[in-house]
C-alpha cells in the first residue's frame, strides 16, 4: 500500500471509523502530525512527502492502538488545557474541557485577591492547580492527591509550565490526613463523581483508560462532595471560595449539600455554553 500522506490518512480514517472512534479523520491527522513532528495544519502541504519505513510503521501501530480505543491523548502523550500543555498518562484523569469552566470562574472571582492561597483537592494531572498558578503569579497553591503517581505527573506538568515554585504537592486522602493552616482564599476540586454503577456504560476510552479512582464517586456519585464540603469550610478564610466541578445532573444535589452546611453563603451554579451545569461555588461566611 502507498505510504503517501493522503493514502495513509484515508486508511487510518476508515479503520478508526469502523472501530467506532467518534472523530476518525481528526484523530488520524493528529496522530500523523505527531509521528511527523509537525503541526497538523502542515499535513496538507506535505501531501507528496513519503514517510520513512520507520514513520510508516509507527503510524500504523498507533492507529491500531487507537482502534483498540486507547485515548488519543495517551497515544500522543500530551494534550492542551486552558491553552497550556500537559503531559498525560494512565496515572490520572485525562484533562477535560469542562474543567475550564471552573478555572475561568475562579480566576474571575479571585482577581482582586493579592496573594491568593489555594488548595486543589485531587489534583490528578495538576490542571486546576497549574492553570491557576500560571495566571495568578502571586498565588500559592497546595495540590493534593491520594495517588503518588498522579502527584508525580502533576509535578512534571508544573515543571513543564514553569510554576513548580508556586505549588506544593501533598499526598493525602482529601483533606483528612494532614492539617493545613486555615485561611485559604479558595478550595477547589474536580472530584470523582460518576456513580459506580454507571462506569461500565462510559465510552471505552474513559472506562478502560482513566483510573477508576479518578472516576468513581460511590453509589450516587456524591461521596466526595459529602466529604469535601464539611472538611473544607473550616479551612476557608472569611469570604473564601469553595468551588466544585459537578456532573451535568448533580447541580441540585450538590447545591443542597452546600446549603445544609453551616458557614457557607452565595451558593451558585455555573453552566457551560451548552447550558449544562458544570460547577457549583459558594463563599464562606465572615464568621465560619
Ligand atoms: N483535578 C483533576 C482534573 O480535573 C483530576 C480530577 C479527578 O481525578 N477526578 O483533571
Amino acid at each position: 500500500m502507498s505510504s503517501s500522506i493522503p493514502h495513509l490518512l484515508t486508511w487510518a480514517r476508515d479503520i478508526l471509523a469502523k472501530a467506532g472512534v467518534s472523530s476518525p479523520r481528526a484523530d488520524a491527522e493528529w496522530t500523523l502530525a505527531h509521528v511527523l513532528e509537525c503541526p497538523r495544519s502542515e499535513l496538507l502541504m506535505r501531501a507528496r512527502q513519503p514517510l520513512t519505513p520507520a514513520q510508516n510503521a509507527t503510524f500504523r501501530n498507533l492507529i491500531h492502538r487507537r482502534a483498540d480505543r486507547v485515548p488519543l491523548q495517551h497515544l500522543l502523550g500530551n494534550t492542551e488545557f486552558y491553552g497550556l500543555p500537559f503531559r498525560t498518562t494512565p496515572d490520572a484523569l485525562i484533562p477535560r474541557p469542562e474543567t475550564e469552566i471552573l478555572v475561568e470562574i475562579v480566576l474571575d472571582q479571585l482577581k482582586n485577591v493579592t496573594k491568593p492561597r489555594i488548595i486543589d483537592i485531587g489534583t490528578g494531572s495538576g490542571i486546576i492547580a497549574i492553570t491557576l498558578s500560571k495566571a495568578l503569579t502571586r498565588s500559592h497553591v497546595i495540590a493534593t492527591d491520594i495517588s503518588r503517581k498522579a502527584l508525580y505527573l502533576a509535578s512534571q506538568n508544573a515543571c513543564l509550565n514553569g510554576v513548580s515554585n508556586r505549588i506544593s504537592f501533598l499526598q493525602t486522602d482529601l483533606l483528612t490526613s494532614f492539617a493545613p493552616p486555615e485561611g485559604f482564599d479558595a478550595i477547589l476540586s474536580n472530584p470523582p463523581y460518576i456513580p459506580s454503577h454507571a462506569i461500565d456504560a462510559l465510552q471505552p476510552e474513559v472506562r478502560a483508560s482513566d483510573p477508576r479512582l479518578a472516576l468513581d464517586g460511590g453509589c450516587d456519585g456524591l461521596d466526595f462532595y459529602r466529604k469535601i464540603i464539611p472538611t473544607s469550610v473550616p479551612l476557608l478564610a472569611p469570604d473564601g471560595l469553595l468551588g466544585l466541578e459537578i456532573g451535568h445532573d448533580q447541580a441540585d444535589a450538590v447545591t443542597q449539600l452546600l446549603a445544609r452546611q453551616s458557614g457557607l453563603t452565595h451558593i451558585a451554579t455555573h453552566t457551560d455554553l451548552g447550558g449544562y451545569p458544570r460547577a457549583v461555588l459558594a463563599r464562606a461566611t465572615a464568621n465560619c
